[in-house]
């Protein structure tokens, strides 16, 4: 990103979350506990070992996410992307997991849902592993709409196509699993097939995208075969979404191991929700077909088209 002087994009330094931000997702006595291990060096799971910087790393994660949502409706930036370590997708409310250690997404929609006018927030999620504490964050809501794709089966064990949510929020957990080596075709078909009808009707005052990168064909975590471009034509989707609904999209950056594929993927991510355009059209699939009996239910847009 530097050495591309960051896209002419503004640079802003991220600031720490506060204690009220985090506590709209996270219990009291959890924030605490990750204090204490960051502070004793002693690892949260097998996958995610602190530091003591860890802390102020994650504060400033979970910050930056919310510093990007009040960008976008402030009305001071038209679009952003928090390049954020670490990631926070697979932190549940309570419970630290596979390198997270505040769910920067949830954190960063119940921020906005404080504010006037914010009565509804979408969530997509295109990690290749499911987000397992976005879903668990917003499981019986029903005024965030998180949408996930991922690998499947696979880490984290969880995202099972059946689970649509629970109570008030039956049917605003859309979870999208596709088989190891999956690649544009079934990625970008769930997403125009199911995400976007989906989406539309739900009408969001603010897009917010965890933006994984490890579906990318070269990342040496995951199975699926996406290319940089189909990054660039997922995020074309977003920014056709803002538009269309007149609200801003902003992305925040969860997995991706592959560096060189990493830092080009978010770079055609940012181009895209910056400049816009239309993403390629592709047939639905049998994916598509399989979703839409389960997502129709709830959603009847997905299943007439
Ligand atoms: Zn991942």
């Amino acid at each position: 990103m530097a050495s591309r002087d960051w896209l002419g994009w503004d640079v802003r330094e991220a600031p720490c979350a506060t204690e009220e931000q985090l506590l709209a997702v996270h219990p009291a006595e959890y924030v605490e506990s990750v204090r204490e291990h960051c502070r004793a060096g002693r690892a949260l799971d097998a996958d995610t070992p602190v530091v003591p910087a860890s802390w102020e790393a994650g504060l400033r994660a979970a910050g930056a996410a919310c510093a990007l949502v009040d960008a976008l409706l402030d009305g001071t930036a038209t679009t952003g992307f928090c390049g954020l370590r670490p990631p926070g997708h697979h932190a549940e409310p309570a419970r630290a997991m596979g390198f997270c250690l505040f769910a920067n997404a949830a954190v960063a929609a119940e921020h906005a849902l404080c504010r006037d006018g914010v009565d509804r927030v979408f969530i997509l999620d295109w990690d290749v592993h499911h987000g397992n504490g976005t879903n668990a964050a917003f499981h019986a809501r029903a005024d965030v709409l998180f949408a996930s794709l991922h690998q499947w089966p696979f880490y984290p064990g969880t995202g099972a196509l059946g689970d649509t949510g629970s109570g008030d929020g039956l049917g605003f957990t859309i979870n999208l699993p596709v088989p190891a080596g999956s690649g544009e075709a079934e990625w970008l078909g769930l997403v125009e097939h199911v995400v976007m009808p989906v989406a539309r009707d739900f009408a969001p005052d603010l897009i917010l995208v965890s933006a994984g990168y490890d579906a990318h064909r070269a990342d040496p975590l995951a199975d699926c075969r996406l290319e940089t471009d189909s990054f660039r034509q997922l995020a074309l989707h977003m920014a056709a979404l803002a538009a269309e609904l007149g609200v801003p999209a902003g992305a925040l950056l969860e997995g991706g191991y592959d560096v060189d594929a990493l830092a080009a993927s978010a770079v055609a991510t940012m181009q895209a929700l910056e400049g816009g355009g239309t993403p390629r059209s592709v047939p639905p699939g049998p994916l598509v077909a399989a979703a839409g009996e389960r997502i129709g239910e709830f959603w009847p847009s997905v299943v007439s088209r």
